[in-house]
């Protein structure tokens, strides 16, 4: 009897034997293929699972093997670059391939409904419609609505619309208005390309040329670029040559907020059939938008991490922006690295790869320095912009308003007044940090995390940034019945009351996670601030990534401090890239930008950097530190972490794991620990870790696979879970 040999999206990293479903002949399972959805009974559930092969027995005795229930697709939905590509990552990053093949498949696929064809009416906008005159719609918030919708996500069934409540009548009043079209969703027309393309500067010229001649197989290339010098336009030179060649362009940026104006640019330039794929959109629309990438119908695929994923009928580009960006890698589950995943990709299917970025990731630099990677230097702003001048503002016993200091405030006022747009980055978002009895010294802390509550206003709240636990704010002192309740530290919520009141004549726009919520919410902000008009933009990380303020003349980092102690590996790195980001954003038209970052530690080594270095000079001298050290990108690492509600288990756990572990290990792997995690409590569970430092890939690699089966063979506690994180990001 033939046995299927499945992948289960389960926890455990082997797979599962179950004979074919009752009634189908060997001739029948002779004929399936790697890759096809299997609905199968699992423990009192029934879930899909995948096929991996098919054999003709099993090492379990035949008695104990359930039937398959169903087989879902008569032809597997996955190309076979695509499964290759997942038992990559499943071996890679110690993952089960059940759950790696999950995320190649869109949710109602993975609940096992049945594949549809795509193809149903849609609408996308004009050209008209792209150009939206100002205003024009602020009467009518339906059609304003459906834009909205249209600019976020390129082309709309329409069936969304009626989901959405906006009827067919809207959608007609705008094509009077020649704003939107009807378009056949499946139909594939050839790609149109270039509506003015821009005239290469010299650089760019050089750069293009050197991308053009590489052949159509494999090849990685990093593009080290500075703000604002147009990488974005040697994509789009890429992707032309890329569509016309007949094939279809993958671009992964690292956030969703950029997709409007990626989607934008890409659509002024290309006639093309342009997709999206993020978490923000609703289970059908990505179902579609995968479909339409895997049958290619789509020209171009532009997603976040998930997409590095996405099945594609013809790939011939595979793009990655902000390649440095640690959204990048997933933080839990299946921890991969969609960059890493990206270039594996690009090799199995024999693609151009191009990582992108004015502040590289050390990997990057390392790969390309190593010869692995191909590298292209961008060291001048496109379009005779200039990179702006970076000073420190020593704020050393100067009067600090919501952490500004006069100088800074005159600076903003200043900028106001000649009619351009500031800046200002504060990395931490609520009113305040912490919440403190004047009395007593009590602070407010997460009952679950070993963390304080920060003190958010509107809505007024204590919040948990770790766990996400919330509570009223205390009326009297729960220590002592003290009235005095004070906060202190400063928060993105707090400096926009400040500026606003100081500022009243001109519009503050606050970008943060609390702000920035519904997935329009981004796109509107940089619509309305790209109108030009003089303002303050004020936020955290968020407003750092990628987005391109033309009217920014001034940006000022109100905290330098607060990244200059951290004790991440990464730490300084991080650093390094957040200020040339953040700084990037200055003076990107026209006008020259200045750049102010307030410390108290004007000496500070890594300020001083910024002020007398580039990135790319700071970055490969941090990468000799990290050579010395033998720490990533020049040595490997991985974490065992464990997390159980009694910390004395997860020590244990970890402990034995490695007593038992150390003498299997390869000669230039080392452990260290268990050590607790940084922040040891959270959400009422203590982690700890167990790191494993290796000289090279395969010694990374062996002791991986030591650890994680010597893990798999101990017998854990019920509520104690471990995980390993190939190549972390972060030891927390
Ligand atoms: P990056 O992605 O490198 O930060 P962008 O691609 O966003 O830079 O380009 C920055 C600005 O320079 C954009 O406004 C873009 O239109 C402009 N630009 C790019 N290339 C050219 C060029 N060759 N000539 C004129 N302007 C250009
Ligand atoms: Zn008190
Ligand atoms: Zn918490």
């Amino acid at each position: 009897m033939p046995i299927l040999r499945l992948a289960i999206p389960s926890p455990l990293r082997r797979p599962f034997d179950y004979l074919p479903p009752a009634g189908m002949s060997a001739e029948e399972v002779s004929r399936l293929r790697p890759g096809q959805r299997v609905r199968v009974p699992f423990g009192r559930r029934e879930l899909t699972a995948y096929l991996l092969d098919t054999c003709a027995d099993s090492e379990l005795p035949a008695e104990t093997l359930k039937h398959a229930l169903a087989i879902l697709d008569p032809q597997p939905l996955l190309p076979p670059s695509l499964l290759r590509l997942c038992q990559w990552a499943a071996r890679y990053y110690h993952h089960p391939i059940g759950e790696v093949l999950n995320a190649a498949f869109p949710q109602p696929l993975r609940a096992g409904n049945p594949h549809r064809p795509s193809g149903c009416p849609g609408w996308r906008l004009s050209s008209r419609g792209l150009g939206l005159p100002e205003g024009a719609l602020a009467r009518s918030p339906r059609q304003a609505q459906a834009l909205a919708m249209l600019q976020a996500a390129a082309a709309v069934d329409a069936e969304d619309f009626k989901q959405r409540g906006i009827s067919t009548a809207v959608l007609r009043s705008l094509e009077t208005k020649q704003l939107v079209e009807r378009c056949h969703l499946e139909a594939a027309p050839t790609p149109g390309c270039s509506r003015t393309a821009l005239q290469p500067s010299g650089e760019q010229a050089t750069v293009l040329a050197a991308l053009l001649a590489t052949p159509a197989e494999f090849s990685c290339h990093l593009l080290e670029g500075v703000t604002g010098s147009g990488k974005t336009e040697i994509y789009l030179r890429l992707i032309e040559r890329c569509l016309q060649d007949g094939r279809q362009a993958l671009v992964l940026i690292p956030e969703i907020g950029l997709t409007p104006q990626t989607l934008a640019r890409f659509t002024q330039r290309f006639d093309a059939s342009i997709v999206v794929l993020h978490s923000g959109l609703g289970a059908t629309e990505r179902y579609r938008a995968w479909e339409r990438a895997r049958d290619g119908s789509a020209h171009i695929v532009i997603g976040t991490r998930s997409a590095v994923f996405t099945p594609l009928l013809k790939p011939g580009l595979i793009i990655v922006d902000e390649e440095h960006d640690a959204s990048y890698k997933q933080q839990d589950g299946f921890r991969y690295s969609a960059r890493d995943v990206a270039v594996k990709r690009g090799q199995i299917e024999a693609c151009q790869v191009v990582l992108g970025s004015a502040t590289p990731s050390l990997e990057s630099i390392h790969n390309a320095l190593a010869g692995r990677y191909q590298l292209h230097r961008l060291r001048q702003r496109a379009g005779g912009a200039v990179l702006p001048a970076i000073k420190t503002l020593d704020v050393r016993r100067r009067e600090l308003v919501a952490g500004l200091s006069p100088e800074l405030v005159d600076a903003v006022e200043n900028t106001l007044r000649a009619g351009q747009q500031v800046l200002l980055f504060l990395n931490r978002r609520g009113y305040a940090p912490t919440l403190q009895c004047h009395d007593c010294g009590w602070v407010a802390e997460c009952g679950a995390c070993d963390a304080r509550l920060t003190v958010h206003r509107r809505p007024l709240r204590l919040r948990c940034h770790h766990c996400g636990a919330g509570q009223t704010l205390p009326a009297s002192c729960p220590q002592c019945r003290g009235q005095r309740l004070l906060t202190a530290g400063l928060g993105t919520e707090q400096s926009e009351d400040f500026l606003r009141q100081r500022f009243a004549e001109w519009p503050v726009w606050r970008v943060d996670s609390d702000s920035m919520q519904g997935r329009e919410a981004m796109g509107e902000l940089v619509r309305e601030v790209n109108r030009g008009q003089a303002g303050i933009l004020l936020g955290t990380q968020m407003l750092t990534k990628g987005h391109h303020f033309p009217a920014v003349s001034l940006v000022a980092v109100i905290d330098a401090d607060a990244l200059l102690f951290s004790a991440d590996f990464r730490g300084e790195e991080r650093m390094a890239q957040l200020l040339t980001q953040v700084a990037g954003r200055a003076g990107r038209e026209g006008q020259a930008g200045e750049v102010i970052l307030q410390t108290h530690y004007p000496d500070h080594p890594a300020l001083q950097a910024m002020l007398v270095s580039d990135y790319a000079t700071q970055a490969r001298a941090m990468l000799s530190q990290r050579q010395a050290a033998g720490m990533p990108p020049c040595g490997h690492l991985l974490v065992l972490r464990t997390d159980c509600s009694d910390p004395r288990h997860g020590e244990d756990f970890l402990r034995t794991l490695r007593a038992r572990a150390e003498p299997a290990l390869p000669e230039t792997a080392s452990l260290i620990g268990p050590l607790p995690s940084p922040l040891q409590r959270r959400a009422g569970k203590f982690r700890f870790q167990l790191i494993s430092l290796a000289a090279d890939r395969a010694a990374a690699q062996a002791s991986a696979t030591v650890l994680v089966t010597t893990a798999e063979s101990m017998r854990a506690r019920r509520d104690l879970k471990w995980s390993v994180d190939i190549d972390p990001q972060d030891l927390f």
